[in-house]
């Protein structure tokens, strides 16, 4: 292990240690069966198949040993990947958010179901079609924290938690196809426009979010929606706030946003269908490797960990 490699392994471990022993034995304990053991599995080979094929037989290596004890000298740190594409952290990383919105429920929303129906709305914002370049989608993220900063200073009080994610998007599959997929098409042609063919594999840098309103009401949210819409105003559906699912169980709920917010994707989505993905096209070996290693590039450019790709603002 070189001195680099070994300063970023801390780096990883150090603002977490104790929290990270913590919520390994808690997750280890009661998984939160994000997917069954065989699912888990296929992921797994998956993984080291597609990060072998691109020759990253480092980011493979520290995947598959994440939660070992490393010993460097007189120090022992704790390997952690950081990768959504690991069962640990990937749970981890849900459990983190989860814990998250339901302090946010008890807390600021006393528990009462009925408010957050009235408060809590769904945030995606299509940020922008990079390629597949960490640089490019550094700096999608980094544009749309400052609008998000934007928001958060005009709509005092108002609440947002959420991560971006990569979607791997192959634009001549993409281009193939209609009926669901005819939206998402539209949609992407509109944000490469100016930016090349529609051609090849990209990434589309988005986000996830849950909006906390505050005392707000439907007024409010309308005119939050031109809002976004008007910063990105290139396609209609770049952005999309709604209200969360009625009569549908918190816990639920919670449930399903935050595990939603953490993909492991190894298979394309034509359509804005949240299930689409599930009768998608699998990623061949090598873009599945580039993918979880353009997270992995992305993470260490910023913290390290998966709090990179984390959005929480506001009170
Ligand atoms: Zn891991």
């Amino acid at each position: 292990m070189t001195s680099t490699e070994f300063k970023q392994l801390k780096e990883r471990s150090k603002d977490t240690k104790e929290e990270i022993k913590r919520l390994l034995s808690l997750v280890n304990a009661n998984p939160l069966s994000l997917m069954t053991v065989e699912e888990y599995k296929h992921v797994k080979t998956k993984v080291q198949n597609a990060l072998r094929s691109i020759r990253a037989y480092k980011l493979a290596e520290n995947i598959e040993r994440c939660g070992s004890r490393v010993k460097v000298g007189s120090e022992v740190v704790r390997r952690v990947c950081s990768s959504l594409y690991c069962r640990k952290c990937r749970e981890k990383a849900v459990y983190n958010y989860q814990q998250r919105l339901l302090k946010r429920f008890q807390e600021e929303l006393k528990g009462d179901k009925n408010k957050l129906q009235d408060r809590w709305i769904y945030l995606t914002v299509l940020c922008a079609v990079t390629n597949f370049e960490v640089k490019e989608v550094s700096k999608a993220v980094d544009e749309a924290r400052v609008v998000l900063g934007k928001f958060i200073r005009k709509y005092k009080g108002a609440w947002i938690e959420g991560a971006f994610e990569f979607e791997l998007v192959d634009l001549d599959d993409v281009a193939v196809y209609d009926d669901d997929s005819s939206v998402k098409k539209a949609t992407l042609r509109a944000m490469m426009s100016g930016n090349g063919t529609f051609t090849g594999k990209k990434i589309l840098v988005h986000y996830h979010a849950v909006l906390d309103i505050g005392n707000r009401n439907d007024t409010h949210v309308r005119e939050m929606k031109k809002w976004f819409n008007e910063k990105y105003n290139i396609h209609s559906r770049q952005t999309r706030l709604h209200y969360t699912v009625k009569y549908q169980d918190v816990k639920d709920k919670i449930w399903k946003i935050s595990s939603y917010a953490f993909k492991n994707r190894l298979r394309y989505n034509k359509s804005f269908v949240t299930s689409g993905w599930k009768t998608g096209k699998h990623f061949r070996n090598r873009d599945a490797g580039r993918l979880i290693k353009l997270y992995d590039d992305f993470m260490n450019r910023r913290s390290g960990s998966v709090r990179s790709l984390l959005i929480g603002m506001g009170g």
